[in-house]
């Protein structure tokens, strides 16, 4: 059988994953929204719809849980936010979901900021880590440059694994030391994104976790964020 008639008898044997695939062939986008579609294989890795078409991968839908049998497909409806980073076919490195960016970032805190004031229930904590690791995603793209080398991504990757202290010192931190001026700091914290004022930083600010809670996020988030664009740049 060719790719073509496996992915029909695929779509044929699985309801489910019949409406990825159009003439035998896995589709790039969803239809309709045109969102992209991945597809899921066996570690949990994307591929994109390319490299399930491309006869000389080892793509297969049953048998060996290899890397390479396909599970499913998921279409991407939301924004690198929804998937912890972005999505990267684990091949090709093609990219199915946009990472964050400067750009979108104004545009992503607007719509945390407009999530935020629907949820009523929630708690100033998840404030906090919420805007804590939007905060980290945002500075995590600055840590690798155009010009940044395989050789830097593949030891900051092995780094980061292995906690190197030499490679974590590294990775953003401690948010709101306020070491830069246009940088927030925990009284602004608690002004944007409590909406609290002075009296009430004074009283609050030092003495519970809320700030803690912003700091973690934002140091997980940066770190994974950092992690997932090394990775995605070292896919084979
Ligand atoms: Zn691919």
């Amino acid at each position: 059988m060719n790719r073509r008639e496996e992915l029909t008898a695929a779509a044929e044997a699985n309801a489910g994953f019949a409406p990825a695939v159009v003439d035998g062939i896995a589709q790039k986008f969803a239809w309709p929204g045109g969102y992209p579609i991945g597809y899921i294989v066996d570690d949990g890795e994307t591929l994109c719809a390319d490299c399930v078409n491309d006869p000389s991968n080892p793509v297969h839908f049953e048998g060996d849980r290899d890397g390479w049998l396909i599970w499913g497909f998921q279409v991407y409806e939301g924004s690198a936010e929804d998937y912890d980073g972005a999505v990267v076919c684990a091949h090709c490195g093609a990219v199915l979901v946009e990472p964050c960016s400067p750009e979108n970032d104004e545009a992503m805190a607007e719509e945390a900021q407009r999530t935020t004031d629907r949820d009523p229930s929630d708690s100033d904590e998840d404030k906090m880590r919420r805007a804590g690791a939007e905060h980290g995603r945002a500075v995590a793209s600055w840590y690798f440059d155009g010009n940044t080398d395989r050789a830097t991504y593949a030891r900051t990757l092995r780094g980061i694994e292995e906690g190197d202290p030499e490679i974590l010192d590294t990775l953003p931190s401690a948010p709101l030391s306020g070491e830069w001026a246009d940088e927030p700091t925990p009284a602004s914290v608690f002004r944007d994104v409590l909406e609290a004022d002075e009296a009430e930083y004074d009283e609050r600010g030092e003495s519970d976790d809320l700030l803690t809670a912003y700091e973690e996020a934002f140091s997980t988030a940066a770190a994974d964020a950092i992690e997932a664009a090394a990775r995605a740049q070292l896919a084979p």
